[in-house]
């Protein structure tokens, strides 16, 4: 089955080749205490107090909320509102000062053989490790973890699709840790009861399919999936559509229709979690654009950009843009001292020759290729009226909390309308 709508942008993907390399330790890291949906983190470290890599200095306020841990080892030099990459708001952090020591706690693998555990007892571990959805979402991973008893899952797929344009940093991970995101993927359909796992790989990666294949082949209840390379295809709703041909109800979950989805970085960290007792404190980023240093680099989370760019040497002269995540749903930035977070998927340094939006937009044409691309069936052209003129009922009408901010849409608009960043105001308006 295919999804309604879609594209398909340029790739760029020019990182794909270039296997994960670590960064060095930077001189201090910015740990947001929100660094995933839902209530800020509880700090439980002090300013002066000394901590080593891996050490939990955040605690989950509440059912949604994730830990945070250190990913330097060093003292607290700060504990105050720091600017946030995505609401660009100043926020609560906890600043940490290197040693340049690197020194790790010591890592906790008594679940190591997980399947002689109780689940619950796996799922406060994932949680304790600070966990979240780390395809850009940063959904805590314990919530999606614990259904409600009524909620029966048959799947849970593995989401390897990377559709958005540059982003390379899944595809790496798929190929060089293939046996470690199955192993996830075990864990999950462990702790869920699921009866099959399904590995999903859009047809532009066929060495991550290959090797993923591989892997797969030898472990009984899991298959793997090559599905078309189309734009949103790692969208929750779209890739089971896509999948198993069952629709996620209008405001609903994936949990509705009997399926969870995790992205192989979550797996990832999952494995890492429970089989080798490491907790979530860096990733995989991608830096790419146009720029020469480009790659896939592990990344202690809280790093600032400024930091990566000074370590890495890259040349930002040139440079007019700065995008966190992918071009398609990342948000642009007016400061490199921004740090890192959980969700941070791609660092993406941009020219303005670039197919990027300049800000300049112009009156609707009435043409409907957003209407006929959106993947959720919406009226993006009348969405975008409607909240320009400030018609909120009307913008309700239009079903706007169905929008999945995948940017499809501004992206096809000829006439450059930023339809996805008023949907996002429109959202946070109404909310508020
Ligand atoms: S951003 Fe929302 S309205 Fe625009 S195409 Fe995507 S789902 Fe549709
Ligand atoms: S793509 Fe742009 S110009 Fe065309 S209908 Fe949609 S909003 Fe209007």
């Amino acid at each position: 089955m295919k999804f309604y709508g879609g594209v398909h942008p340029k790739e760029n993907k020019i990182t794909r080749n270039y296997r994960i390399e670590p960064i060095p330790v930077p001189p201090l890291v910015v740990l947001h205490l929100s660094q995933h949906t839902g209530k800020i983190s509880r700090p439980i470290v002090k300013v002066g107090d000394t901590v080593l890599k891996g050490q939990k200095i955040s605690e989950p306020d509440g059912l949604i909320s994730a830990a945070v841990h250190s990913s330097i080892s060093g003292r607290v030099k700060e504990i105050k509102d720091f600017v946030h990459p995505v609401t660009g708001t100043k926020l609560p952090s906890v600043i940490i000062e290197s040693d340049k020591l690197n020194r790790s706690i010591h890592c906790n693998t008594k679940y190591k053989e997980y399947f002689r555990f109780d689940r619950s007892e796996l799922v406060s571990f994932i949680r304790e490790n600070g966990i979240v959805g780390l395809g850009g979402a940063m959904f805590p991973t314990a919530v999606k973890l614990s259904p409600p008893k009524d909620k029966i899952i048959d799947y849970v797929i593995a989401n390897g699709c990377e559709c958005e344009p540059y982003l390379t940093c899944d595809e790496r991970l798929m190929q060089e840790y293939p046996a470690e995101i199955v192993s996830g993927l075990k864990i999950v359909m462990y702790i869920l009861d699921a009866i099959k796992g399904i590995v999903v790989v859009e047809d532009n990666k066929p060495e991550a399919y290959n090797k993923l294949k591989e892997v797969v082949s030898r472990v009984p209840n899991v298959e793997i999936i090559k599905v078309k390379t189309k734009y949103p295809q790692g969208a929750e709703k779209q890739l089971i559509k896509t999948v198993l041909n069952r629709e996620v109800p209008s405001g609903g979950l994936p949990m509705d229709v009997g399926v969870v989805v995790h992205n192989v970085g979550t797996l990832y960290a999952i494995h890492n979690a429970i089989v080798k007792g490491i907790p979530l404190y860096e990733r995989v980023v991608t830096i790419s654009g146009d720029i020469t240093r480009s790659g896939n680099f592990l990344v202690p989370i809280g790093t600032l950009i400024s930091d990566i760019v000074k370590m890495l040497n890259i040349d930002i002269s040139a440079i007019d843009k700065v995008i966190l995540g992918g071009p398609m749903m990342g948000v642009a930035v007016n400061s490199l001292d921004i740090p890192v977070i959980k969700g941070t998927t791609g660092i993406l340094f941009i020219k303005s020759n670039s197919k990027v939006d300049d800000g300049k937009y112009y009156p609707c044409i009435r043409c409907g290729k957003c209407v006929r691309c959106c993947p959720m069936k919406l009226m993006p052209n009348f969405l975008s009226l409607y909240i320009e003129h400030k018609l909120w009922d009307k913008v309700k009408m239009f079903s706007l909390y169905d929008c999945i901010e995948c940017g499809v849409c501004s992206y096809i608009c000829v006439s450059k309308r930023p339809i996805t960043a008023q949907i996002k105001y429109a959202k946070t308006k109404l909310r508020s």
